[in-house]
């Protein structure tokens, strides 16, 4: 009797310290829950005297072995092999707002609703980043997808009241045309249709203002044409005291496919012979002067510099750094 009463016992007060133990240890983990959020997505840059914030609209997930054209499957994975990435790639999608000092400006607007609940977060990140959408006195887009300007409109109301919108006659003249959204694929349908929903707004206020080709819109940035992946593709180059900064839109698209081969294309190119032919001078010019660059789906904040890597180039990030 007496032995089994003390196994007993044992068992019970085994039992008990097991158990509290585990409510312990369940309590502990109750009280810190993973956060499962990101930084504000905003990085902010001096340029000369003007101020330069990366705002991030989000990612999404591309299956790039499939879009990525003028290469293999196997190129692509040794690829995403050496920079530690899987497919689907997730991919960045930035804008960038410029402070001149005299004038704000935001070039390309994110997806808004136009490409998925992952996206849509640039106002968030702009409001994060100290300004309000109201502030916005011109909006530069590099070309009509809906990636770039389907932040320009919600629910048919301009989301930037008091900007004017500037984009090469080209794309304007392509996307906002209705004989393009007549004769489009059934698959390209909602990109035509979110393109002319997303400028309507200021269509209709005389607020869209197309220009052709290379212009100085406002003292310090330049549309230079890129002509290719879209029929008007545009660069912007910002310029402020000897410093310069060109803002690529979508000359690339894969970070870790297309600097070491700059010949491989993507299916979203209009033109994919001109894209590449574009990609190449855009990089040899900015690995050859030294100056910023910076693209929609580079990683956010998609900042950095180029240099010359054997037959292709390679990509330097930004250096973190608080602007003072
Ligand atoms: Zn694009
Ligand atoms: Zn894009």
């Amino acid at each position: 009797m007496i032995p089994q009463q003390r196994i007993r016992t044992r068992d019970v007060t085994f039992a008990f310290i097991l158990a509290f133990g585990v409510a312990i240890s369940a309590a502990a983990e109750a009280a810190a829950p993973l956060v499962k959020m990101q930084a504000p997505g905003y990085y902010r840059m001096m340029l000369g005297d003007f101020e330069v914030t990366a705002i991030s609209d989000g990612t999404v997930d591309l299956p790039m072995t499939k879009l990525l054209t003028r290469t293999t499957p196997a190129e692509s994975k040794r690829a995403y092999d050496r920079a530690f990435l899987k497919d689907p790639v997730e991919t960045s999608v930035n804008a960038y707002l410029v402070n001149t000092g005299s004038k704000l400006v935001l070039i390309d607007t994110g997806a808004g609703k136009l490409f998925g609940p992952t996206l849509g977060t640039l106002i968030a990140n702009l409001k994060a980043a100290g300004y309000q959408p109201e502030q916005i006195d011109e909006i530069y887009i590099t070309h009509m997808h809906p990636d770039h300007v389907g932040g320009l409109a919600a629910d048919g109301k301009p989301v930037f009241p008091n900007a004017v919108v500037r984009a090469d006659k080209h794309d304007a003249d392509f996307w906002l045309d209705p004989k393009t959204l007549a004769g489009a694929a059934k698959d390209d349908r909602a990109s035509v249709e979110g393109a002319q929903a997303s400028l309507a707004p200021y269509v209709a206020a005389g607020k869209f203002r197309p220009f052709e080709g290379e212009a100085e819109l406002v003292p310090g940035v330049k549309a230079h044409a890129s002509h290719g992946h879209t029929p008007g593709h545009t660069t912007y180059v910002v310029e402020s005291k000897g410093q310069k900064l060109a803002l690529w839109g979508d000359l690339m698209h894969v970070a870790a496919v297309q600097f070491p081969n700059p010949a491989v294309t993507i299916q979203f190119d209009s033109d994919s012979k001109l894209a590449a032919a574009e990609r190449k001078k855009a990089y040899a010019d900015a690995a050859n002067q030294g100056y910023w660059v910076a693209a929609a789906h580079l990683p956010f904040p998609g900042i950095g510099h180029l240099r010359k890597d054997g037959t292709g180039y390679a990509f330097v990030p930004a250096n973190y750094s608080i602007p003072r």
